[in-house]
């Protein structure tokens, strides 16, 4: 895959926090089906991307790698939500997918019955990521900041 020293790294930090948890790539989504819960999306940018972040904030992303903390509890679960992230072909509907719609590689980690939240702290705390973008999938949440953030 392209960039996978950037996911290896990323993978190391995510692996070091201890998480409850499994990987998926594009093309390998198996054991998805039917299960709920929360997952960090990996999404590698070549280019730097101007994005929109809710509430009519925008902003710029440098190329890099980036952490979306994110969560599936609708219908269709986490198989529906994650395949819709690898998807190459889709209408732009949330502000993610102006990232994965330009990302030159994309992973999940899924922690089934997971916070999203509690995943964005997690990442923080490692002093290995920060927020990329204040707001960027947290305009419902009261307690974080931002979903999205880069990973150093
Ligand atoms: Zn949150």
């Amino acid at each position: 895959m392209k960039g996978t020293t950037a996911f290896e790294a990323a993978r190391g930090i995510l692996d070091a926090a201890a998480l409850e948890g499994h990987w998926v790539i594009p093309g390998a989504l198996g054991g998805l089906e039917g299960k709920k819960g929360a997952y960090v999306l990996l999404v590698l940018l070549d280019k730097a991307l101007p994005v929109g972040a809710g509430r009519q904030k925008t902003g710029h992303l440098s190329p890099g790698m980036y952490a979306y903390a994110g969560s599936a509890y609708g219908p269709g679960g986490l198989a529906a939500r994650i395949r819709r992230h690898f998807r190459a072909d889709k209408k732009v509907h949330w502000h993610i997918d102006r990232l994965t719609l330009e990302a030159s590689g994309l992973a999940a980690f899924i922690v089934e019955h997971g916070d999203e939240c509690q995943l964005a702290r997690t990442l923080l705390e490692t002093g290995c990521a920060e927020v990329a973008l204040e707001g960027f999938g947290s305009t419902d949440c009261l307690t974080c900041s931002s979903h999205l953030m880069t990973i150093a």
